[in-house]
C-alpha cells in the first residue's frame, strides 16, 4: 500500500512525527496521582484500568499542559542525569522509560485534536507548539550528563550481559543518542545542532513551493471538455471551481486526487497533456519556488552531518538500525526487481498500443492511466459496484473479528453503553479479552466515518500500549477511517481497496494488542518492518472462510460468486508493471542522491542521467520526482526510506506463503502460534531479521515477491 503519509501511527511513532528528533525516553509511562481541574492533566480512571476523559476534554488547556509536560520530563531527566550513584540499568534506563507520563497523557488528547477532531484554533495551538517541541527534544538528545550515564551503561552490559530485553533496550536507547550526535565533542555538537536548525528551515521551504506549485497550477475545463469524466467527480470539479470564484467551471487541481481520475479518464488528449505536465512539473519550474538549488543544499547538509559521525555518506548513516541495515541491501532488493518491472511495462504498454492505435495514438505518459484503464475493462471485466455489494462494513468488521479469533486467540465484545467515554458519538468501543482465559487484553476504538476536522485516509493508533516493567498496562488501540456514512438503517457498503485497508489498520491494532514487550521503547516501530504485520493481515480478507461468512450480498444475504471472486483475484496483478516501476524510480532515486557527492550537482542533470542509466521506460513518470520528493525533502522521516514499502512487500508475499504451504492454510494452529509468536508479540524486542528467521526458517525471498506481482510465468 502505497499510501504514504498514514503508516503505523502507534502513540510512539506520531510522537517521532511531532518533534522529529524523539528519543526514545519520551515513550509512555505510569500515571501519576495528580488532582487538578484541567482533564488532560487527571489520572485516567474509570474501567478497564482506566480510560482517557475523551469526552471533557478541552483545546484551549492543550497548549499549557503540554509545556508543563515538557517541563516536568525535562526536571525528571534532570535528576537522572545529575544523580550521584554509579549509573545502573534501573536508576538510568528504568528511569528515563518511567518519566514523560504527564506529557505521554497529553499526547492522547493531541493526536486525537489533530487526527480526529481539528480545528482552526488546535492548528494554531500546533503552530505555536512545532518550536517548542523541537527545542524540547534537542535539550534531551543533547544532555551530555545524561548521555555520560547511558554510556556507561551501555559499556558496562558489554561486558556483563544483562537480560535479552533489557540489553535491547540499552542498545537502543544508547545508539539513538549516539546516532544524534550526542557523542560529539562540543564543537561538532554545536554544528551538529546548526545544520539540524537550518535543514528545518529548508525543509519547510521546500514544503511550501511544492503547496505554491499545487495551489497555482489549476486547470479550469468548461462543459465541453468534460468527456469521459464520472458524474461524482464533474460534481466535486465544479464544486471547487465556484470555492475558487469561477462559477460554471471545472476545476482539475495539481494534486494526485485530482490528477490520477482525470488521467484515468478524460478523453481530451491535450488537457491531459497539461493536467499531467502541470503535475509532474511542482517544484521544477525554474522560479522562485523552484526547488533544484535547495535540494541541494539539503544534501550537502545531510552529508556534512553524516560525516561528523564518521559517517561516509547520509544512506549509511540512516539504514543503521533498520531491517535492511545498510544501502548495499536496499539496492540489492531494489536491482533485483527493477528488470522484471520494466519487462512488465513494456508488456502493458504493448496491450495499450494495440487498443491505442484504433485512436491513432503512440502512448505517451498522458496516456498510460487512460488506455491502462481500457486493458482493465477488456481484459478483467471487473465492475466495483457490483463488487461493493458484498462489501458491508458491519460484515467486514465481524470478519476481522473472526479472524482475530482465529489467529490470535481473541474475543472482542461491544462495551455497555456509555462505559467509556468517547470523543464523537460515530465512535465505538469494544473489550478485547482471551477467548480462553477471558483475561482482560485492551479495549479497542473504531472511529469509522468521514466528518469536518478529521484527516484523510485510515490510520491505527495506541492511546495506551502494553507494558510490564512497571505494572501491567493494559492496551487501549484504535483504528480510524473516512468511509461514507449510509441513510440511518441502511448498510454502509464499501469498495474493495477500503476494505483491504480496512484489515490493514486492523492488522496494527492487532500489533498493539499482542505486545508482549516489559519496556516502553520495545514497543516502537522499525520503519521497513511495521508495514508489514499489517500488509500480512490484508490476505486474510480473500480466504475462503471470510469469503463464505462475511462477504455477502447486502439484500440478498448471498455469498459472493465465485466467478467475481476469482475476477478479484485475476485483476490484482493488473498493471503492476506501471505501480512497480513508478515505485521503485522513486525509491532508486532517493537512495542514489543519498549515496552521490553533492558537491557541484546538478538535480536535473542528475535525475535525467541516472533514469538512462536505469533504461526507464519513456512511457511513464517516476511516482515522485525529485524536485517535489515531499517524503524525502520536507522532512527527514522517509529520506533513504521510499525503499521501505517493497522491503515490508517482500516479507509480506514470503509470509505470505508459508500460510499457503502450511496444511492448515491461512488457519494453520501452528503457523498462527508462530505468527503470534515471533512476528507480532516481540516488536521491537527482537532483531527484525531475527524475528523473520525464527518464524520462517530463514530470511524472507524475492522470488515470492515476483511470484505475487505476477512478474514471473
Ligand atoms: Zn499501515
Amino acid at each position: 500500500m502505497l499510501n504514504l503519509f498514514i503508516m503505523n501511527k502507534q502513540k510512539y511513532t506520531t510522537r517521532i512525527v511531532l518533534i522529529c528528533l524523539c528519543i526514545f525516553s519520551i515513550v509512555l509511562s505510569c500515571k501519576n496521582n495528580k488532582s487538578t481541574s484541567n482533564v488532560l492533566l487527571q489520572e485516567w480512571t474509570g474501567p478497564y484500568n482506566g480510560v482517557p476523559a475523551f469526552d471533557k476534554m478541552q483545546v484551549a488547556d492543550i497548549q499549557s499542559t503540554i509545556e508543563q509536560g515538557m517541563k516536568e520530563n525535562l526536571e525528571e531527566i534532570d535528576v537522572i542525569a545529575s544523580s550521584t550513584e554509579p549509573p545502573t540499568f534501573e536508576n538510568t534506563i528504568e528511569a528515563m522509560e518511567r518519566s514523560g507520563s504527564t506529557l505521554d497523557n497529553v499526547f492522547t488528547y493531541y493526536g486525537i485534536l489533530s487526527s480526529n477532531m481539528s480545528s482552526p484554533e488546535f492548528r494554531k495551538v500546533q503552530g505555536n507548539l512545532a518550536p517548542k517541541l523541537s527545542e524540547f527534544s534537542s535539550k534531551i538528545s543533547q544532555n551530555q550528563k545524561l548521555f555520560e550515564r547511558i554510556k556507561t551503561v551501555y559499556e558496562n552490559a558489554q561486558k556483563i550481559p544483562l537480560e535479552d530485553d533489557q540489553q535491547r533496550v540499552v542498545d537502543l536507547i544508547y545508539k539513538s543518542f549516539v546516532m544524534r550526535g550526542a557523542a560529539l565533542d562540543e564543537d561538532k555538537k554545536a554544528r551538529y545542532a546548526a545544520i539540524d536548525k537550518e535543514l528545518s528551515t529548508l525543509y519547510n521551504t521546500f514544503s511550501n513551493n511544492v503547496l505554491h506549485d499545487e495551489e497555482n497550477y489549476v486547470t479550469y475545463l468548461d462543459e465541453t471538455q468534460l468527456g469521459g469524466l464520472s458524474e461524482g467527480f464533474i460534481k466535486s470539479a465544479a464544486a471547487i471551481a465556484k470555492s475558487k470564484g469561477q462559477d460554471g467551471k471545472y476545476a482539475i487541481t495539481n494534486t494526485r486526487s485530482s490528477m490520477d481520475p482525470f488521467l484515468t479518464y478524460s478523453t481530451e488528449r491535450t488537457l491531459r497533456k497539461q493536467v499531467w505536465t502541470n503535475y509532474y512539473s511542482r517544484g521544477d519550474n525554474n522560479d522562485e519556488y523552484d526547488n533544484k538549488t535547495l535540494i541541494v543544499e539539503i544534501l550537502k547538509l545531510r552529508r556534512e552531518r553524516v560525516k561528523l559521525l564518521g559517517h561516509k555518506n547520509y544512506a549509511e548513516w540512516r539504514l543503521q538500525d533498520r531491517m535492511a541495515k545498510n544501502p548495499e541491501n536496499a539496492m540489492q532488493l531494489m536491482e533485483a526487481v527493477w528488470p522484471a518491472a520494466i519487462t512488465r511495462v513494456a508488456e502493458e504498454v504493448a496491450d495499450m498500443q494495440a487498443i491505442a492505435n484504433g485512436d491513432k495514438i503512440t502512448i505517451e505518459p498522458w496516456d498510460y492511466r487512460y488506455y491502462a484503464e481500457k486493458v482493465r475493462v477488456a481484459k478483467y471485466d471487473l465492475n466495483s459496484d457490483e463488487v461493493k455489494q458484498y462489501l458491508q462494513l458491519d460484515k467486514l468488521r465481524e470478519a476481522m473479528f473472526y479472524v482475530a479469533g482465529r489467529l490470535f486467540n481473541y474475543k472482542f465484545e461491544p462495551v455497555p453503553e456509555g462505559s467509556v467515554p468517547v470523543f464523537h458519538e460515530d465512535v465505538k468501543v469494544w473489550e478485547v479479552t482471551d477467548l480462553d482465559s477471558g483475561e482482560h487484553i485492551g479495549l479497542w476504538y473504531l472511529d469509522p466515518f468521514a466528518r469536518e476536522g478529521k484527516r484523510s485516509g485510515a490510520w491505527a493508533t495506541t492511546y495506551r500500549s502494553h507494558t510490564t516493567f512497571d505494572g501491567k498496562k493494559t492496551v487501549l488501540a484504535s483504528n480510524n477511517s473516512n468511509f461514507i456514512k449510509a441513510a440511518p438503517g441502511e448498510a454502509v457498503l464499501i469498495s474493495w481497496d477500503d476494505a483491504e485497508t480496512f484489515f490493514h489498520e486492523f492488522g496494527h491494532a492487532l500489533h498493539f494488542f499482542s505486545s508482549n514487550v516489559k519496556y516502553p521503547t520495545l514497543n516502537g516501530g522499525v520503519r521497513d518492518y511495521t508495514e508489514f504485520q499489517s500488509q500480512l493481515l490484508e490476505r486474510w480478507l480473500l480466504t475462503d472462510e471470510v469469503i463464505s461468512k462475511y462477504l455477502v450480498h447486502y439484500k440478498t444475504g448471498e455469498v459472493i460468486p465465485e466467478a467475481l471472486v476469482a475476477k478479484i483475484k485475476k485483476a490484482a496483478t493488473f498493471n503492476q508493471g506501471f505501480g512497480t516501476t513508478e515505485y521503485l524510480a522513486s525509491a532508486l532515486m532517493d537512495m542514489k542522491l543519498h549515496l552521490a557527492d553533492p558537491e557541484g550537482m546538478d538535480v536535473g542533470s542528475f535525475e535525467k542521467e541516472t533514469l538512462e542509466a536505469l533504461k526507464m521506460p519513456k512511457e511513464l513518470p517516476m511516482r515522485h520526482r525529485t524536485p517535489h520528493f515531499g517524503h524525502v525533502f520536507s522532512g527527514e522521516g522517509y529520506a533513504t526510506a521510499y525503499y521501505g514499502y517493497m522491503w515490508a512487500d517482500v516479507l509480506t508475499a514470503d509470509a505470505a506463503e508459508a500460510f499457503t504451504e502450511s496444511k492448515g492454510g491461512f488457519y494453520d494452529k501452528d503457523m498462527a502460534n508462530k505468527l503470534v509468536k515471533y512476528l507480532f508479540a516481540p516488536r521491537n524486542a527482537i532483531d527484525p531479521g531475527e524475528a523473520y528467521r525464527l518464524f520462517r526458517g530463514r530470511d524472507a525471498q524475492i522470488e515470492a515477491l515476483m511470484r505475487d506481482r505476477g512478474f514471473v510465468n
